[in-house]
């Protein structure tokens, strides 16, 4: 099969060897949940519990307050302890929910109880999806039920799920597909529902041959299909997979629907099979806890609301004293100072690296090598809009199309003088979206 992709992107190494055999490990946490009210994009939820309310497994604790926002359940059974502000692994403080866990999982009624989805109409499915609460479990956290409900859902020619897992070190994903490939599938089929024009096209990089020939194998529908992909980062960007798939392109101003796609992640597919057809909401997810710092590498399907620092001990702990802690991954993550931090919807790895795997060369000035020139797969001039940013030259910063940077970080993986240039474009586009907000700008 011909391989697709995207033109420009980089090659860093996979090292997904240390988890890609380690089946997925259920944690049973016995620590109290704890649920920021806002993990997802759009509107914080409310809570609908009180101080001293006793949660059941299953129960929703803070309810959706606009339509791009997202329902939270408790994955525990216990009480609920406290309201307030908790630092996350986003860097910000986030009023919280805090369920102190009974370890004994009761489960709220209906939980669990299993449907036959397939005489679901549109609306139906919508409605379950909307009311589980499931967001985009790549990391990016936008509301799964907005996505699948454009304004003309028979332009949609193609519903594309995301198996392309290009951040190095994740294997959550690829795990799913080969353990969960038939929950996969059947998520697939619901969804296709929601589009009668579309077909589904799996896309998944040639690194996971083994489950690209699982699915193959098991796919039983016509409409769905497996493309193999170039291993190349950021192939599993919205904006690479819809080009590379359907060769059309969309920019910042565009949603994928208006290039008659629809892009959902392995993970939050296999959710929405769970609300369709199981009546079970967001409560748990798999992460991989990775990195050459950590004793026995794993992936683990956990709880949300667990602590970080539960699903360290469960690796084994620090093999030694790590250099750097990351939640997600190397190219897009964020770094930790902290680990009893919550796990949220988004949260899809933890790695710890040591001192050899986290080169420390000091930045220098720009050698004008156009090396992130080559390696921006949205064809951007990294060098300029970084001296633009610098400058606080926020209008050049834009004439330079440096809205459309995906922060993919590909610029400051390839460049030599390892210039911050990610993190001064997130600073730019943040300037750029205040002043517009305050009218400055249109
Ligand atoms: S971070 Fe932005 S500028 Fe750098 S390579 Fe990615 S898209 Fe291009
Ligand atoms: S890769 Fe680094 S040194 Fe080379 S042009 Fe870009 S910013 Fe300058």
């Amino acid at each position: 099969m011909k391989l697709k992709s995207f033109k420009r992107g980089i090659h860093p190494k996979g090292n997904k060897q240390y988890t890609a055999d380690k089946p997925i490990k259920e944690l049973v946490s016995t620590c109290d949940a704890t649920y920021p009210l806002s993990q997802h994009i759009g509107a914080p939820c409310e809570p609908v519990v009180a101080i001293g309310d006793e949660v059941k497994k299953g129960q929703l604790i803070a309810k959706a307050t606009s339509f791009v926002s997202c329902n939270i359940f408790s994955a525990v059974s216990g009480k609920v302890k406290d309201i307030k502000p908790v630092a996350t692994t986003s860097g910000e403080t986030v009023q919280s929910i805090i369920i102190e866990n009974d370890g004994k999982f009761e489960e709220v009624e209906g939980f669990g109880k299993q449907e036959d989805y397939t005489k679901f109409d549109r609306d139906e499915i919508l409605e379950k999806i909307q009311y589980a609460g499931i967001v985009g479990l790549g990391g990016a956290g936008f509301p799964t039920h907005v996505k699948l409900a454009p304004k003309e859902p028979d332009r949609i020619d193609y519903l594309i799920v995301n198996a392309a897992e290009c951040e190095p070190y994740l294997t959550s994903d690829y795990r799913l597909m080969l353990e969960k490939g038939d929950k996969l599938v059947e998520g697939i089929k619901i969804l296709l529902k929601l589009f009668k024009n579309a077909k589904c096209v799996i896309g998944i990089e040639n690194n996971k041959t083994d489950a690209y020939k699982h699915l193959v194998e098991i796919i039983d529908d016509e409409k769905i299909e497996c493309q193999l992909l170039k291993a190349k980062y950021p192939q599993g960007g919205e904006r690479m997979l819809i080009k590379a798939i359907t060769g059309r392109e969309i920019n910042s101003k565009m949603l994928p629907a208006d290039a008659g796609t629809v892009v959902v992640n392995v993970a939050s597919t296999i959710a929405c099979y769970d609300a369709v057809a199981n009546n079970i909401p967001l409560i748990k997810r798999v992460l991989t806890i990775t990195g050459d710092a950590i004793t026995n590498p794993c992936n683990l399907l956990v709880s949300i609301g667990c602590s970080h620092k539960e699903l360290l001990e469960e690796a084994g702990g620090f093999n030694c004293n790590p250099e750097k802690i990351v939640s997600g991954g190397p190219m897009m993550g964020t770094a930790l100072f902290e680990i009893d931090l919550p796990v949220t919807k988004t949260s899809s790895s933890i790695l710890a690296f040591t001192k050899d795997e986290v080169a420390k060369v000091p930045t220098s000035a720009c050698i004008h090598c156009g090396r992130c020139l080559g390696a921006c797969p949205e064809k951007l001039v990294p060098q300029l809009m970084m001296a633009a940013s610098d400058n606080s030259q926020f209008d050049e910063f834009e004439k330079l199309h440096g809205m459309e940077c995906i922060e993919c970080g590909s610029c400051t993986y390839v460049c030599p003088a390892k210039r911050p240039l990610t993190q001064s474009f997130k600073y730019a586009k943040r300037e750029v979206i205040k002043q517009r907000k305050k009218g400055e700008k249109k």
